[in-house]
């Protein structure tokens, strides 16, 4: 079967009523037979059926034993980092998730969990990273901002050597697109907030992993720490799976023409998508990736922030707004929205500057996105004209 055949395929219809969508189960506890017998849920956040659901559809779509379904993204990714003790040691790309790194340096840190980030594309510095102490290596592919594209499979050839754990979190990529366990990774996180969910309504997050004890350790970490998703939010999951394939392939087809666009125009000098030949992980993406994604990225030739805000407060169908993976376009300007926590001594490290401005493209169609952008940059073009005139009048 194909991608979006399976993954209708793997969500029940009710066995009790037949229902053909999921019931959401909104309770919070569940009647026993007798004392310490009951029919297999005992309290929501230890079990609910809806989110069982939820978390045996995206183990499927990710090939692996056992799914576990989170409030965030972030707990998702708390919940992975809880499964190392005082000691420990990670290894992280050096261009992760904002919200990870954080994460790592301030709670993770002060739990004793050391982390050291390292270029994931550089393989001898993974290796001169690794001390008798590390125990994971987190990694995301592609990347935020620039569309990098990390090799799974060469990652997961030094981490079986040396018996670490590999995660990766496959946000940007979505479960459709990416099959980390497939390539040798042992955990897969995702910020269902993003595509999973699809529809900017649903903050989540969910777990995957291959090895069955591992599945056990975060579903007991799930119940302990508590950051369960509801079952009305794992209900909006579900629904969000059954058009997952079909989102992701018009998002990347919408993306690349836009991608292609911009490529052309004058006012940008560089453009990030792993679905132009001119990227430089062209071929990885291609034989890592179903699709390219909906994100892409560029660079204005005036890289500067004032140029950049008069881009993306011009857009109209293009929202001014954090997050991707949404139906709806949204514009964002890395260096002072999402990466505005990175201290501007590490901007070079995520390839951030003042012009770079960053797209979720949605699911509008991809002539009136052109149009929109089209709009904007020309704004650009009227900017400098002005400009000159006001430099020109002074002179005078
Ligand atoms: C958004 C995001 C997260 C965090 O997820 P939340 O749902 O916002 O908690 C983690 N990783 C990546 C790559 C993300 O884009």
């Amino acid at each position: 079967m194909k991608e979006q055949t399976k993954i209708l395929q793997s969500i029940p219809v009710d066995q009790l009523t037949g229902a053909v969508s999921v019931p959401i189960y909104q309770t919070t506890t569940f009647v026993h037979d007798l004392p310490g017998h009951h029919k297999g849920f005992d309290y929501t956040r230890s079990g609910n059926p809806t989110r069982q659901v939820l978390e045996e559809v995206v183990a499927k779509a990710e090939h692996g034993s056992t799914g576990a379904a989170f409030a965030s993204g972030m707990a998702a990714i708390d919940a992975v980092l809880r499964l190392l003790s005082a000691g420990d040691h990670v290894i992280a790309g050096n261009d992760i998730y904002g919200g990870t790194y954080r994460l790592l340096t301030t709670l993770a840190h002060r739990a004793g969990i050391s982390t050291t980030f390292v270029d994931l594309h550089d393989t001898a510095a993974v290796r001169k990273a690794i001390t008798h102490k590390t125990k994971l290596l987190w990694a995301e592919t592609p990347t935020n901002p620039l569309l990098r594209i990390i090799n799974i499979s060469a990652l997961a050839k030094v981490t079986k050597e040396h018996r670490i754990l590999l995660a990766i979190d496959n946000t940007f990529a979505s479960p459709v697109s990416q099959k980390p366990l497939l390539l040798g990774a042992d955990i897969v996180v995702h910020s269902a907030t993003k595509y999973i969910g699809g529809h900017s309504d649903v903050i989540s997050g969910l777990v995957v992993t291959k090895d069955e004890q591992i599945g056990k350790d975060i579903l007991f970490i799930q119940n302990a720490s508590g950051g369960v998703l509801s079952p009305f939010e794992s209900w909006l999951l579900i629904r969000g799976f059954e058009t997952l394939d079909l989102r992701v392939r018009q998002h990347s087809e919408n993306a690349l023409a836009v991608a292609r666009w911009l490529s052309s125009c004058p006012e940008v000098a560089e453009v990030y998508y792993p679905g132009l030949p001119s990227h430089e992980h062209y071929e990885l993406a291609k034989a890592q990736q179903r699709y390219f994604g909906g994100v892409v990225s560029f660079r204005l030739k005036r890289d500067d922030i004032d140029s950049a805000s008069k881009v993306v407060s011009s857009t109209k169908i293009f929202k001014l707004a954090e997050s991707l993976g949404g139906i709806k376009s949204l514009i964002a300007h890395p260096t002072t929205m999402t990466h505005a926590s990175i201290p501007v001594s590490r901007h070079a490290d995520f390839g951030i500057s003042g012009g770079l401005i960053r797209l979720s493209v949605g699911l509008e169609d991809a002539d009136d996105l052109i149009d929109d952008l089209s709009r904007a940059l020309n704004e650009l073009t009227l900017q400098t004209h002005n400009n000159t005139k006001h430099e020109v009048s002074i002179g005078a």
